[in-house]
């Protein structure tokens, strides 16, 4: 429940190869520190990366905890891509209802988020594909920061688990 089935540096290592692998037609993305950094800025070529997931027919809707429309609206704006805000992640609701918009069944559905406690969680809860990204930054709203050595913990487990199960 707590490990994603996924872990990338970054949403831009996720490539149409691995959706396509896995099923995956539609994404749902978180935002704080997924696109866009603590003072809401996006990281070069991940606009370019959407359009070109896009391009290939894979629908994106972002789904962020935040309750800042307007910080939320301007990243899906430059996506072009529904939103949710105010997400309430790891509660079911909000990924129901951007499951709504992408018109999807939860298999062919991925989950891109930063956080373990919510994005992670919330995908696994709900058995979507679950795709861990490091923070853009370390720099992290407070509420955040608490959490950060739990999950840095799940993180070197998961790593763990996952070598071993290489090794075999
Ligand atoms: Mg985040």
């Amino acid at each position: 429940m707590l490990y994603p089935k996924e872990y990338f540096n970054s949403v831009k290592d996720i490539s149409i190869e691995l959706l396509n692998k896995h099923n995956i037609k539609g994404l749902i993305l978180d935002v704080d520190n997924t696109l866009i950094n603590l003072d809401r800025k996006m990281p070069e070529g991940i606009s370019d990366w959407a359009k070109n997931l896009k391009d290939y027919g894979i629908k994106i809707c972002i789904l962020s905890n935040s309750n800042k429309i307007d910080k939320v609206g301007a990243v899906a704006k430059i996506l072009n891509v529904p939103y949710i805000f105010f997400g309430k992640k790891p509660l079911k609701s909000g990924f129901l209802r951007a499951k709504e918009i992408l018109k999807l069944d939860n298999e062919n559905i991925a989950v891109v988020g930063d956080q373990i406690f919510t994005d992670i969680i919330g995908a696994n809860r709900c058995n979507m594909y679950s795709i861990l990204v490091k923070p853009i930054e370390e720099k992290d709203y407070l509420i955040t920061r608490i959490k950060r050595p739990i999950e840095k913990l799940i993180i070197k487990n998961y790593e763990k688990d996952k070598r071993r199960k290489s090794l075999k």
